[in-house]
């Protein structure tokens, strides 16, 4: 049997009973749920309890979050030592819905806790691939670092990819859109990728335009398959071989 795992979806924040959605994910062997805030990563943790051996949860404050960092990292401390990932975190300059130094040192602090507690780091990298790059260049990086929903091109691939990095795709590898992130996974070796669906945000094809949800996962699996001239059921047992790996599942 074929069997993915979601490394990426916000159960908590769907209307729909986590639960039914996971029931309904048959070929998805293991879901992480992370959360952006204290409440979201309380709330992961449910979803985690809930579904003991196959939802896990990570605990982090989002970077559009970041500005609320010193009223949320007494709350977010004792979350972590529970979860499986710290995040998630990450820079995103694109929507700056957080000050960027908010950002940066929200980031910065994820990262020394992650380092710390020896847990994967879910970074979320939007509009700030150079900033992303030098804050793991000075500070470290690893297979621990899941750069979540990557969309660089040939040229970031290949910059992370020599921070063995591990790389987690989305839905838009997908979207007619997506060369770019069609040609940077074609530089990326299959073993250094997990896949992700970021539900219920960024469905894949044919789904886009509904809410996304775990059991589409294997759709981002197939895109990737189909950039590296692989079975699915291939690229299904790498990426879950490295989720397992990285998150200790
Ligand atoms: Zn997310």
């Amino acid at each position: 049997m074929v069997e993915w795992v979601d490394t990426h979806c916000h159960l908590q924040m769907d209307t729909r009973d986590p639960a039914i959605l996971l029931n309904r994910a048959g070929h998805v062997r293991y879901v992480v749920v992370p959360g952006v805030d204290v409440a979201s990563s309380i709330a992961a943790r449910e979803i985690a309890l809930g579904a003991p051996g196959r939802a896990f949860y990570a605990a982090g404050l989002h970077p559009h979050e970041a500005d609320r960092w010193s009223t949320e990292r007494d709350g977010l401390l004792p979350l972590m030592d529970g979860a499986v990932a710290i995040g998630e975190t990450g820079l995103d300059f694109y929507r700056n819905l957080s000050p960027a130094e908010a950002q940066l040192e929200s980031f910065l602090e994820h990262h020394r806790l992650a380092l710390e507690m020896a847990k994967p780091l879910i970074v979320h990298c939007r509009d700030a691939f150079l900033q992303v790059y030098e804050v793991l260049e000075q500070h470290g990086a690893g297979p621990w670092v899941v750069l979540h929903c990557w969309t660089g091109g040939p040229k970031w691939s290949k910059r992370f990819l020599e921070m063995d990095v591990t790389f987690s795709f989305a839905g838009p590898v997908t979207y007619k859109t997506g060369d770019t992130i069609r040609r940077g996974a074609a530089v990326i070796p299959p073993e250094r990728v997990v896949v992700e669906t970021d539900s219920p945000y960024l469905a894949p094809e044919p789904h886009r335009r509904g809410p996304n949800e775990p059991r589409y996962v294997n759709l981002t699996g197939e895109a990737l398959a189909r950039v590296w001239g692989l079975e699915a059921a291939e690229v299904a047992r790498l990426t879950s071989e490295r989720a397992i790996g990285v998150f200790g599942l």
